[in-house]
């Protein structure tokens, strides 16, 4: 597959310069956000989840997005960033309130700070009150605030640990979310009941806790008898957060260590052709073409494991397993492709090294790397 242009980006925010996307992790309810500038393709992405980066980095890669930083809206107790992943990956900064000194932030944030991406920027808005380091970013024409915490959606964050303060989180929420424009929309960084996104005007309204006639006294009345059991993952996220989501080893290891593999957003696994034929020796290739085409004009790449597609189901215990497997067609491309289905097929029996070459023999022989031939005679390379 070719490399995403500026073009399949623009294709994907249909059509305005910036584009907005809310992913979600089941796991622990948390909404991540990714946000780019269309024109100079430069991004940020917002509260992460660490289990979520495979996901994540596949959809930055595949819109061809320059990650200027990952931040978090505050040190999480549910779950755990996927902010040093990122890092690591992209080079990105890592963004977190200063007052949080977690260990590996580039970016340390204040109140009045601005994230420049490209032409856009966010505004960050200190919003204590749920825990004393949360942040609201703004987007530079108010039209969208991301809250983390400090306001869900007909709700708010819980008060009673982290530093938390009810007074001080009326404040502000009042004073720095409600106060902006009433058609702002509000994304939250949590919902439990699939309420995605919000408005100034909807939740000065109708927000349980503070939205229509309830002052400060009414809100710190409500949060004060909430009764909320411990988070559970509190005693894993907290220390991780401190790290910025650096696991304790050190966190060199990764399920993938056998290659570079790169995932598409669909989540297939994949290669290069390049780095397969330098690690030839040590791989299984599985060829899924049909017979004839192996024979014919396109050749084959030698040594490889003949098994069309049809086949698989019934040979795939052919396939040793004591090294890793690439699987390969005619294409090889990440929609549709004939070892794409094969390489998915191969992970439902068990095999977690498979990966799918990326742009098949086409690719490969484009790269002008070893193919022989049958019958026939070769038109190349
Ligand atoms: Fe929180």
């Amino acid at each position: 597959m070719a490399s995403p242009t500026p073009f399949a980006l623009a294709a994907a925010a249909g059509g305005p310069s910036l584009l907005v996307r809310q992913l979600f992790d089941p796991e622990t309810s948390t909404f991540t956000y990714l946000l780019a500038d269309v024109p100079s393709r430069q991004g940020v992405l917002i509260d992460s989840v660490y289990e979520q980066h495979p996901r994540d980095l596949s959809l930055i890669r595949e819109l061809g997005i320059h990650l200027v930083a990952s931040l978090d809206t505050h040190g999480h107790a549910d779950h755990v960033t996927g902010s040093w992943r990122l890092h690591r990956a992209t080079g990105c900064a890592i963004g977190l309130d200063a007052v949080a000194g977690a260990e590996n932030v580039t970016l340390p944030l204040r109140h009045g700070d601005q994230v420049t991406f490209g032409g856009r920027h966010l505004e960050v808005r200190a919003t204590p009150g749920h825990t004393d380091g949360c942040l609201c970013f703004v987007l530079d024409d108010h039209s969208v605030a991301f809250t983390g915490d400090a306001l869900l959606v007909r709700s708010c964050g819980r008060c009673d640990f982290q530093q938390g303060d009810a007074s001080t989180l009326y404040h502000s929420i009042t004073e720095q979310i409600l106060s902006l424009p009433d058609h702002c929309l509000l994304y939250p960084a949590h919902d439990y009941s699939g309420r995605a996104v919000s408005s100034v005007a909807e939740e000065k309204a109708c927000n349980a806790r503070l939205g229509g006639e309830a002052d400060e006294r009414d809100f710190v009345g409500y949060m004060e008898n909430l009764h909320l059991p411990h988070p559970n993952r509190i005693s894993i996220a907290l220390p991780a957060n401190l790290r910025s989501g650096r696991p304790a080893d050190g966190g060199l290891e990764e399920a993938d260590d056998w290659g570079p593999i790169e995932r598409s957003y669909a989540g297939l696994p994949e290669l290069t052709a390049d780095w397969v034929a330098d690690h030839r020796d040590e791989l299984t290739l599985v060829d899924v073409r049909s017979e004839s085409e192996v024979q014919g004009p396109d050749g084959r790449i030698p040594g490889s494991l003949l098994i069309p597609l049809p086949e698989l189901e019934r040979r795939a215990g052919e396939i040793p397993t004591d090294r890793p497997t690439v699987v390969l067609c005619h294409s090889g491309s990440r929609s549709g492709s004939r070892s794409a289905l094969a390489t998915q097929q191969l992970q439902k029996k068990g095999l977690t090294r498979v990966a799918n070459l990326r742009g098949g023999i086409r690719a490969w022989k484009a790269q002008g790397l070893p193919l022989e031939y049958s019958s026939v005679t070769p038109s190349g390379p």
